[in-house]
């Protein structure tokens, strides 16, 4: 048997190498129009960007290894110009001397591949225009950035721009390489957003990435032509009548399937022109087959053949097209689609089909999006990932999965690749035990997530409503918001109300049973503890934010709320004149030289703020805090509460999957205490202050208690609590001293819960089970149990204080409660509470 295959790279290799393994008899040629067989054009951005650093691992044979190795006849630059079917032959143009000689074949392996698209704008064949297909293609834009980078380093001119045209995956590899090298960096998209594969909420993520990493991102602009500049390089006019100035400019808007020569030979074309092909890989020709770039095969989820210009693909049919010239009766079913980037420190990718696919092919599917961290919070390095998962409504069979995040996307979305190609259903992924140690994720696996709230769906424990529906999906209803006042404080829905999950229950007592609620928290967990709370109230049109706060700002551009600092911002420089305090002057504009390092990385929020708000308060006017976070969601946080505090911003800058950000102390403290150190004219601080009266002594209202309490103190109110009845029990001692005690001071003391540790839910304690869930999920999503958020109220100033009236009651000593508690009477209450401007009763 006569083998010929045409092209050498990943499809052509493969065939070539497969069928030498089946058939060792058998006369194999390949035949490549370029100078390299067996590339890795995958590793073509990272040679540019030199993190590959040595050109020659990028070629992984030669013409001398494939003989060696596979006894197979490699011949370069040498091009196929032309098939005779009816004579099985091939006409071969030797690229470098133009001598022409004609092939036979017994079988045609057709690998030739995709030719990237160049737009016919103006301007399109200048040189300093590329398109990356090939190591030539990489030698040459190597060549001239590296002397565009030599110049601008001997200061002989100024920075090297690249404008990247197509933000898919080559044009953002390609991005980041340049941004790697040093050079100033735009990326052009036609679309509204990056990365096709992805839907557009997955993609804004690594949009914000992108920009962090100080890409320019121009969407919704095309380019529109290239002009040349007087003194070098080329301007690219955009469609939106901007234009850009640039050295290297990347066209990298598309491939189109390679197969002039199959149409010349009249082999049939599919409906996106690439080469028709049944499933053992033949062509519309008994005798010829083809695999890679230039096919169309099934797709795994959507009805029709596809083009799916990816590696993975090319070398699985590649294989089948082998084993079939070689008498095997091997199919290629189907492709999914999977595909994976790296864009700076972020992963993005997908596999199955998109929401838009599934809407244009009119596939009936339902969405759920979930936003875990790749690994356990409290081990270090980890980031929150943004997972949507697309499922069929009937059985529950995955359609569809998108993951972006920093660590561990690459393991979920294989995850979902398999339990798509294996027919599986969200019921199966609720079930997968997959690998956890802290290291490397939960022990409720992202994946295992994904299918809990997806089988919830279908189960109808859950109702959602999406972020793109919105502000229709919230007319005629109450938009509630479940997260934390402080939370709700530094952004909100336009419209919405702050119902803490803590509250839900007393909150909506008397609320109308009927009315619409449209419920989000951050992630959609706490919304979803919510709905199930209200649903089993008796409310009958409740519905949750899929992907919480998260996702809508994905599609809606938000900035946190403009809420200034209780009083007016202060520059410094006024406030020091106005309280005429040198010294404090001085500390706070220049600084005291005292920097303290925090590492909140691992936290979700309100987590970093409310730790940096107790560092904050250790420190004096002028000291700084650089903190270390790996919450995306900072970036927007940090300014709003810097601003609210009165504080100062010096710096926030991105770090591994968050940022890291300087703050000095500034805030009201620190004036007031300029006051007092200078003229003593200062008027007393008008902190804010919170009281609460905790009489309950239910877990769940306790945590809600001290959660507002640590919210109040990080926002820079004072806090007092007053403990009466129930709420006692929180502050006694699990174990305290002994003490001779009255009969029914033992009785009493035996029947209540003692200390925060003992408490318990007020509904669906379930005999403990309730109780013990709620305790594991708050460790698993890094809220602090109750004990940790009562001490840390208690270190952050909070006053506690015992009511001495129930105790004596109750029959409790002071030597029972904790330490740090002040006991008081109602006398005490009443002063705290006429001092206080808010006085919340638990
Ligand atoms: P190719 O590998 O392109 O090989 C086709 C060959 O045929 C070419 O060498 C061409 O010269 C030759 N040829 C064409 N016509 C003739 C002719 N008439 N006569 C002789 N020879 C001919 N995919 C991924 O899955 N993941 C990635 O990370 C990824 N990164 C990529 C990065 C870059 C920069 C590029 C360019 C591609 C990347 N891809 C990636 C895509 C992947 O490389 C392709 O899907 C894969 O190489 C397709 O294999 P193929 O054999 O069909 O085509």
């Amino acid at each position: 048997m006569k083998l010929v295959v045409v092209g050498g790279v990943a499809g052509g290799a493969s065939v070539a190498a497969r069928a030498r393994r089946l058939d060792e008899s058998a006369e194999i040629i390949v035949l490549e129009r370029g100078h390299h067989v067996s590339f890795a054009n995958c590793g073509l951005p990272y040679h540019i960007g030199e993190v590959i650093t040595e050109r020659e691992r990028l070629v992984l044979q030669t013409t001398q290894s494939l003989r060696e190795s596979l006894n197979i006849d490699v011949r370069i630059a040498s091009e196929v110009t032309a098939i005779d079917r009816h004579a099985q032959t091939v006409t071969v143009r030797e690229v470098d001397t133009g001598r022409e000689y004609v092939e036979s074949y017994d079988n045609l392996a057709l690998c030739t591949g995709a030719d990237a698209i160049r737009p016919p704008l103006p301007g399109v064949d200048l040189p300093e225009l590329h398109v990356l297909r090939r190591i030539g293609d990489m030698d040459v834009i190597k060549a001239e950035l590296d002397s565009a980078l030599a110049l601008a380093a001997g200061g002989s001119r100024g920075p090297v721009r690249c404008v990247v045209i197509g933000a898919g995956y080559i044009g953002l590899e390609m991005a980041e390489n340049f941004e790697h090298r040093g050079a100033i960096v735009d990326v052009v998209e036609m679309s509204d957003q990056i990365l096709p594969p992805l839907d557009h909420e997955m993609s804004v993520p690594v949009e914000h990435h992108l920009r962090s990493r100080g890409v320019s991102l121009h969407l919704s602009t095309g380019a529109a032509a290239f002009t040349r500049r007087d003194g070098g390089g080329i301007t690219v006019e955009l469609t939106n009548s901007t234009s850009l100035a640039a050295d290297i400019v990347i066209l990298s808007v598309g491939v189109r399937p390679n197969v002039d020569l199959a149409r010349a030979a009249g082999l049939e074309l599919g409906a996106h022109g690439g080469l028709n092909v049944d499933t053992h890989m033949r062509t519309s020709d008994a005798h010829i087959w083809a695999a890679g770039d230039s096919v169309e095969t099934p797709n795994t989820v959507l009805p029709g053949s596809w083009l799916s210009p990816l590696a993975g693909p090319a070398n699985r049919e590649a294989r089948v097209a082998a084993e079939n010239i070689c008498g095997r009766e091997t199919e290629y079913k189907s492709t999914q689609g999977t595909s994976i980037v790296k864009v700076f420190e972020m992963v993005a990718g997908g596999t199955g089909a998109t929401e838009r696919q599934l809407l244009a092919a009119g596939l009936a599917y339902r969405a759920v999006h979930v936003h875990p961290s790749g690994h356990a919070g409290y081990y270090p390095g980890t980031a929150m990932m943004h997972i949507k998962l697309l499922f069929e409504p009937t059985s529950g069979a995955v359609l569809g999965a998108q993951v972006t995040g920093f660590d561990g996307v690459d393991k979920r979305l294989d995850v979902f690749a398999t339990a798509l190609r294996a027919g599986l259903t969200v019921w199966d992924l609720e079930e997968l035990e997959l690998a956890y140690a802290p290291p490397f994720g939960s022990a409720k696996d992202p994946v295992n997530m994904a299918g809990f709230v997806a089988s919830n769906v279908l189960l109808g424990d859950l109702n959602l409503w999406y972020a793109q529906d919105y502000p229709k999906a919230t007319d005629g209803a109450r938009i509630i918001d479940v997260r934390t006042s402080e939370e709700f404080s530094i952004w909100h829905l336009p419209g919405a109300e702050n119902v803490p999950l803590a509250t839900m229950r007393t909150d909506t007592a008397g609320w109308n049973k009927a009315a619409g609620l449209r419920l989000y928290c951050s992630v959609g967990f706490r919304s979803y503890l919510s709905y199930r709370i209200l649903i089993q109230l008796g409310f009958t049109d409740v519905a949750t934010l899929s992907g919480g706060s998260e996702t809508f700002r994905a599609w809606h551009e938000v900035e946190p709320l403009a809420v200034g600092p209780e009083e007016p911002e202060t520059p410094y420089a006024d406030a020091a004149e106005t309280l005429n305090s040198a010294r404090v002057a001085a500390h706070v504009a220049n600084g005291t030289g005292v920097s303290v390092n925090l590492d909140c990385t691992g936290l979700a929020c309100p987590g970093p703020i409310m730790k940096l708000s107790t560092e904050m308060k250790g420190l004096t006017p002028g000291d700084e805090i650089v903190v270390h976070v790996s919450d995306p969601g900072f970036a927007s946080d940090a300014p709003a509460w810097v601003r609210r505090n009165g504080h100062e911003l010096l710096s926030i800058e991105p770090e591994g999957p968050g940022y890291v950000a300087t703050i000095r102390k500034v805030g009201p403290e620190a004036l007031a205490l300029a006051g007092a150190a200078s003229s003593g004219t200062v008027a007393a601080s008008v902190t804010p202050k919170v009281s609460f009266v905790v009489f309950s002594g239910d877990l769940d209202k306790l945590i809600a208690a001290f959660i507002i309490a640590n919210g109040a103190i990080s926002m820079g109110e004072e806090v007092s609590m007053f403990f009466t009845f129930w709420g006692l029990n929180a502050l006694r001692k699990a174990k305290p001293p002994k003490r001779q005690r009255k009969t029914m001071d033992k009785l009493f003391a035996g029947m209540m819960p003692a200390g925060a540790d003992k408490l318990t839910l007020s509904q669906m304690h379930m005999m403990g089970a309730g109780t013990a869930m709620i305790k594991k999920t708050m460790k698993k999503n890094g809220v602090h149990s109750l004990p940790e958020l009562m001490q840390s109220a208690v270190d952050g100033g909070a006053r506690v204080i015992g009511c001495t009236m129930t105790m004596d009651l109750l029959g409790i000593a002071e030597s029972d409660l904790i330490d740090g508690v002040e006991l008081g009477g109602v006398a005490t209450f009443l002063g705290e509470a006429a001092e206080s401007t808010t006085t919340l009763f638990i």
